[in-house]
């Protein structure tokens, strides 16, 4: 398999051809934006951790029945994916209020929501990723209502996987960002998981003390970001190298090496 050209740069990764038409190689970037990129920094090793964090839950998920983008990790930096047209919707589903719900509704942080609640966003950076319902999805046919059925029902055992699987690392799943494509697949189009899920895109708690171990530590400037990432990477035993570390000490920063492939 070669890596060809770059297809398209996002915020954090980057997308190659291969020689295979239907293979595209992600590139995860060190590079952290917030806020409408309006905050941005270089986060050494973000990039590291995520390709191997995502590829850690979306191969647990696969393991689970649900079809993804996955094929396998390539490198520290890059994983082979299946080349989809990714659907302009961004499916956040929320278990705690957190983060744009509390401004927009008042609600306060931390609220247990009674059931998981799925919002839908439009993928528009000049419009700042608006929210919108069902019936703008319809109506300007970003998906079809059997494609949201579909994918509804996928979104919604998605979180009940990945809250049981970071229950059990002590982290509460207070919410999460998952976005989907096509694929040409015998005859039919098959809709994928794709994208990634790690501490970039999901919110992360720890079950005891409720510190953050995501991107918010960025967000809100609470420091020791890379020492977040790697306390979920440690949890989920995907550094095997420092599992004997008891605890990350958050007030110092540490630099962990990673075991080539
Ligand atoms: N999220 C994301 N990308 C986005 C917007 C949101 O990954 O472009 C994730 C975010 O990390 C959080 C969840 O989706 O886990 C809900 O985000 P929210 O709507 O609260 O927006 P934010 O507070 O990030 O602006």
């Amino acid at each position: 398999m070669n890596k060809g050209k770059k297809l398209y740069e996002g915020k954090a990764k980057i997308i190659y051809s291969t020689n295979d038409k239907y293979l595209v190689v992600q590139h995860f970037k060190d590079d952290a934006t917030a806020f409408n990129n309006l905050k941005k920094t270089k986060v050494e090793g973000k990039g590291v951790l995520n390709n191997r964090i995502s590829e850690c839950i979306l191969t647990n998920l696969e393991q689970c029945g649900i079809k993804t983008h996955f094929v396998k990790r390539l490198n520290m930096r890059e994983q082979l994916i299946k080349r989809v047209d990714i659907i302009p919707i961004e499916f956040i589903v929320r278990n705690i209020a957190s983060g744009s719900l509390t401004k927009r509704l008042g609600i306060s942080d931390g609220t247990v929501l009674e059931k998981p609640l799925l919002e839908y966003c439009l993928k528009n950076d000049e419009l700042q990723d608006p929210l919108i319902s069902k019936e703008h999805i319809f109506n300007f046919d970003w998906a079809t209502k059997s494609e949201i059925e579909e994918i509804d029902k996928i979104t919604l055992r998605i979180n009940d996987i990945l809250v049981g699987l970071f229950r059990g690392i002590g982290i509460k799943l207070v919410d999460f960002k998952i976005e989907y494509g096509k694929a040409w697949n015998k005859n039919e189009n098959e809709i994928l998981l794709a994208d990634e899920i790690s501490p970039d895109t999901c919110r992360l708690w720890d079950i005891k003390t409720e510190k953050k171990l995501d991107k918010d530590r960025f967000r809100k400037d609470l420091g020791n970001i890379i020492e977040g990432y790697q306390e979920v990477a440690r949890r989920l035993g995907i550094m095997p190298e420092i599992s004997n570390i008891k605890e990350i000490n958050f007030n110092k920063s540490s630099s962990i090496k990673f075991k080539k492939k």
